[in-house]
């Protein structure tokens, strides 16, 4: 595989217009990532002086390497656990130990620049869950105060002007357009998936893919590269923010895109009222810049992070967190997977990581006594150090010698993992707090972590687990395993933490993203999301991102901020 592939495409313009430290522009966004793009495109696009603040650098696809090493062991895209740490337990009872429980992306673009773009939109349930399962106990279960033909338009939207490929299943929730472009062609995981799913009574779909299947302007399609999870992409085919609404925002010379500016605080007058943030440049340098508004697109994790840091007089309790609710409610999503090894090559490891995905299960039979539901994918997202060094080979595997060699040359080409990616409840004790003692290298309180899952979920996960085999075994593999079914400690989707509704007492923001504590902040991203879907959230965040936008636009049009 070569270290860099590049078609000849036209530079993207990072020249932006710049704003003086002292002039309250109309928007502070914190964060640039799935959220804060979609943000930045839709306020400047509306006429509105922007600055985007993002702690991470403005990378270009030259620097998108093929290194393993870089990508999973040096933090070359994401969070650096080095410097910026945080802690772990499982309970309020239990003492947190520093290890690493999140992982994000760092940089303009956020964690689109280096996710699979899996984009599955929610679907009418998952607004309404809560009223049609009843109370759970421990859990703040809840419906949402939109509902899915509310947010539908926005999905279109994400379509359209994000990108992605597809096309309508039977199943789908209603759509108001078809894709902008047509479904990625199965890979050999994909004709198996299909096969496996058939003889269990399901069906195989194409999977709806944030990846360009066709070239699209200054963007070429996917060239099926086979380092996609975890890696930027070289051709701009992964339609990360990086590539698709930022560009758009710079275009208009209205938005600012400051990189390498770590929002530490955010600042409040003694009216309550925003005004402006408080952030480290490149250099370690406090700089204030002031805003009209200030919109958190930080994520699930380091949101509720900033806002408990932003405490003041007038809020002892961290910024727009009269309720207690700001950083409970974590969700990660769930899950089972089983892992099988058929008899001929499969070669999982090339091109994006699933071209077909199973909804059979996506609400589940009363019967059975689960709460949720979720889909399956084949993928094999292991690269070869993970292969050797993790879970790849079954668990009787000798970890050493000459037959421990011959299984992993053997295994690479011939392995897949069906995902069961679920659905998890929302529990109050889950949370984001400040670590009493653990601070970054810039001397911040970092991320305490408190999480367990619910009896309820670890039966649900263990269920997709046994399905997920049962799909490996319906496709031929010969040889099957499940991987062990326990409570979460880590997670990529960072989801709940500042959850919207219509009351200030069991929640953050009301259904426009705005704190009910405080009229000119906005908080768009994961954490504004009242239940995690079936896995895959991003296509809902981008969708409330694009919603937001235009209310928030709206508000500020109309004086009303
Ligand atoms: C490996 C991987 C694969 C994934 N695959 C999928 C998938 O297939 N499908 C799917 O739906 N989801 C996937 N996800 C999850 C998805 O990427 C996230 O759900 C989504 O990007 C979250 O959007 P966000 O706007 O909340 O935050 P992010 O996209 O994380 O953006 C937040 C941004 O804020 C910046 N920031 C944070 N704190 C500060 C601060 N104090 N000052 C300045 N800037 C700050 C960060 O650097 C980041 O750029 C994946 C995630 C990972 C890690
Ligand atoms: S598989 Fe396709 S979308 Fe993914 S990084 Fe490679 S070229 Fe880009």
């Amino acid at each position: 595989m070569p270290d860099h592939v590049h078609l000849s495409l036209p530079p993207l313009d990072q020249s932006t217009v710049q704003y003086a430290p002292d002039d309250a522009v109309d928007f502070v966004i914190v964060g640039s990532g799935a959220a804060g793009g979609v943000m930045a495109k839709e306020l400047s696009t509306a006429g509105f002086r922007v600055v985007v603040l993002e702690q991470g650098p403005w990378r270009t696809e030259k620097d998108f390497v093929h290194d393993e090493l870089k990508i999973w062991n040096e933090a070359w895209l994401t969070n650096d656990f080095r410097v910026s740490p945080n802690t772990f337990r499982a309970t309020a009872h239990d003492k947190a130990r520093v290890q690493p429980a999140i992982l994000y992306g760092r940089g303009v673009g956020g964690t689109t620049v280096h996710f699979s773009a899996n984009y599955w939109r929610f679907r009418e349930i998952d607004f309404v869950e809560a009223s049609r399962t009843g109370a759970i106990a421990g859990t703040g279960f809840a419906d949402w105060p939109i509902t899915y033909q509310e947010l539908e338009p926005y999905y279109t939207k994400v379509d359209w002007e994000v990108g992605v490929a597809g096309v309508p299943a039977p199943s789908d929730p209603p759509r108001s357009k078809p894709y902008p472009m047509p479904p990625h062609p199965p890979k050999s995981t994909g004709v198996l998936l299909e096969q496996g799913a058939a003889k269990l009574g399901w069906t195989a779909h194409p999977a709806p893919l944030a990846i360009a299947s066709t070239p699209l302007p200054g963007r070429g399609a996917c060239i099926q590269c086979g380092l996609c999870l975890g890696f930027g992409c070289e051709v701009r085919a992964k339609s990360s923010s990086l590539v698709s609404v930022i560009p758009v925002a710079v275009a208009t010379g209205r938005c600012e895109v400051r990189p390498d500016s770590y929002v530490r605080k955010i600042e409040t007058d003694t009216a309550g009222r925003v005004t402006g943030v408080k952030y480290f440049d490149a250099r370690k340098a406090e700089i204030f810049q002031r805003a009209k508004a200030v919109v958190v697109c930080a994520n699930g994790a380091e949101t509720p992070r900033l806002l408990l840091n932003s405490k003041s007089q007038r809020f002892p309790h961290g910024l727009a967190n009269s309720s207690g609710v700001v950083g409970t409610h974590l969700m990660f999503n769930g899950g089972g997977t089983s892992l099988g090894v058929f008899e001929h090559e499969v070669n999982g490891f090339k091109g994006l990581v699933a071209s077909r995905v199973v909804w059979d299960l996506y609400e589940l039979d009363p019967a059975l006594g689960l709460v949720g539901g979720g889909g399956f994918d084949y993928r094999f997202d292991l690269t070869p150090i993970q292969f050797a060094t993790g879970d790849g080979l079954p668990p009787d595997s000798p970890r050493w010698g000459r037959e421990y060699k011959r299984l992993l040359a053997h295994n690479y080409t011939r392995t897949i993992e069906c995902y069961g990616h679920t659905s998890s409840l929302p529990m109050p004790t889950n949370t984001i707090t400040l670590d009493p003692t653990v601070k970054d290298a810039w001397g911040i309180p970092a991320i305490r972590m408190t999480y367990q899952d619910h009896p309820q979920d670890l039966r649900l996960y263990k269920y997709f687990t046994d399905r997920a085999e049962d799909l490996l075994k319906a496709s031929g593999a010969v040889r099957t395993w499940q991987r062990p079914v326990e409570s979460q400690a880590f997670s990529v989707h960072l989801l709940g933490t500042c959850r919207m509704g219509n009351d200030p007492a069991t929640s953050v923001v009301d259904k426009f993203h705005r704190a009910h504590d405080v009229p000119n902040l906005f908080i768009v991203d994961g954490s504004s999301l009242v239940t995690c879907g079936r896995g895959q959230p991003t296509m809902t965040i981008q969708a409330l991102a694009f919603r937001a936008g235009e209310h928030v636009a709206g508000f500020a049009g109309r004086g009303e901020i």
